[in-house]
């Protein structure tokens, strides 16, 4: 396509975006554990589901692995910000694993929730989406099974042992929306069911989501930045298509099709929770490369959260 040059494009850069405070710690981990202890550690799973993260903190010495089976014996090893189940932990133990854990406190808070209701004998629903590795941990911290909901009719066609002795949790990263109806459907059916006051999606996800929807009125197109399979950042992405809006998922600005804008005046921005800023300002000069620009950045809502590193590792 050629380029545009001189066409106007107002950019709407949803605030906040990008790197939570899971993810900051998350990665801040990996990085102290390099310089303190040198390569190889070994990681159990993406730290952070972002390619470029990942393949920096690769080239720096990090080795990421699916199975604690890969991991040589005494080894010292990260667990990702998504969390392990119970069976993840036992194994490690087993092979001597020195063990730094960066999953993030709020989904730490999850599985402690279901350790509780699994002590209090009730059968767990946990809302979020298969396959998922938070799904995966927080599901194997109960001794018993979980039943996952992905969505309304889920709920409509699930069967549990006492309908009056539930307990539900869900994935942090999840659509505020969705998980909201979910919910009132869960609480319809089994109206004894107990679990938080609202849902246990995390602040960084609320207030992403809330970000897009103040711009995503606004705009002809919503280009989110995060990987496929970043679960908050599919999430920015969906909203784009709640509002009948074209919305792209992109990787970074590589991914950009120039003929997404032929009827674009004024194009949304944001980014997922795993997406560094600089991967935002690429797509910024890449717009600035293409079109003439304008920004516009609301102000969006302050986040002071900070999550303590393991002892070990504070400098
Ligand atoms: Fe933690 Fe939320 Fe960030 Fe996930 S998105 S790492 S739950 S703050």
């Amino acid at each position: 396509m050629i380029k545009e040059k001189n066409r106007p494009l107002t950019v709407f850069i949803a605030n906040p975006r990008g790197f939570c405070a899971g993810v900051e710690r998350a990665i801040a981990i990996v990085e102290k554990s390099l310089e303190k202890y040198g390569a190889p550690i070994y990681i159990k799973h993406e730290i952070v589901h972002n390619k470029y993260v990942v393949d920096d903190l690769r080239a720096k010495g990090a080795i990421f692995v699916e199975d604690v089976a890969e991991i040589p014996d005494d080894a010292l090893t990260i667990y990702s910000a998504h969390g392990v189940s119970q069976a993840v932990e036992d194994a490690s133990q087993n092979k001597n694993l020195k063990i730094f854990d960066a999953t993030c406190p709020l989904v730490k808070k999850v599985h402690n929730q279901v350790v509780k209701l699994d002590d209090e004998a009730k059968e767990i629903i946990l809302i979020g989406h298969e396959g998922h590795p938070e799904v995966e941990g927080t599901s194997g911290r109960s001794a018993s099974k979980v039943r996952l909901v992905q969505n309304l009719e889920d709920v409509a066609t699930l069967e549990v042992k006492d309908p009056d002795n539930l307990g539900y949790v869900s994935q942090t990263t999840l659509s505020v929306d969705d998980t909201k109806d979910i919910i009132a459907a869960l609480r319809a059916r089994f109206p004894n069911i107990s679990g938080p006051n609202s849902d246990d999606i995390c602040y960084a996800t609320q207030n992403r989501q809330d970000a897009v929807k103040q711009i995503v009125e606004e705009v002809d197109l919503l280009l989110t930045i995060g990987a496929t399979n970043s679960s908050n950042s599919n999430r920015l992405r969906d909203i784009g298509h709640m509002y009948d809006k074209p919305s792209y998922l992109i990787s970074s600005y590589q991914d950009i099709d120039l003929a997404w804008f032929s009827n674009v005046a004024k194009v949304g921005v944001t980014a997922g929770a795993s997406a560094p800023e600089i991967l935002v300002e690429e797509v910024l000069d890449f717009l600035r490369d293409n079109f003439k620009i304008s920004l516009v950045e609301k102000s969006g809502k302050k986040e002071n959260i900070m999550f303590n590193l393991p002892r070990e590792l504070r400098s």
